[in-house]
């Protein structure tokens, strides 16, 4: 058996790859049904312009959704080719195994739970200095004043 650095058996590892299917089969079952009530739609000539407004911000409130579940999708290809590769469950940041809980919530996931809270207090952090930063430019004009 080889070895791998995510510490994963073939089992669990099987299982997320066909949970990552799944979702990925949802998602472009989904896209497919939207093209047919969009099609749907547009047999309606009849429609007045008040519901063809309403249309058009169904439509961009569902190009949002779309992009969003597009990025997931790209997340999940991206996944399954880590996985063919055998380069699954490492964390991008630190090389460790990311860990089979971790992965089971969420698939998609490339970075540990240590990098990742690391990763966010960062940013949150310097949000704070950014705030700090234009706070103290505030004073000093003030005291300047
Ligand atoms: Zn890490």
């Amino acid at each position: 058996m080889s070895k791998r650095p995510s510490e994963l058996s073939n089992n669990q590892l099987s299982n997320l790859k066909s949970g990552l299917l799944e979702s990925k089969e949802k998602i472009i079952n989904a896209e497919i049904g939207k093209d047919k009530e969009a099609y749907s739609l547009n047999k309606d000539e009849l429609a007045d312009p008040v519901d063809e407004a309403a249309v058009n911000i169904q439509a961009s409130q569902a190009l949002r959704f779309r992009n969003r579940e597009v990025m997931y999708l790209k997340k999940i290809n991206k996944t399954l080719d880590k996985i063919d590769h055998e380069d699954f469950g490492c964390c991008n940041d630190c090389g460790c195994a990311i860990g089979f809980e971790r992965l089971n919530a969420r698939p998609t996931a490339d970075m540990c739970i240590t990098c990742k809270e690391e990763s966010e207090m960062m940013e949150k952090s310097n949000q704070f200095h950014r705030k700090s930063k234009s706070l103290g430019k505030t004073i000093q004009e003030i005291g300047r004043r």
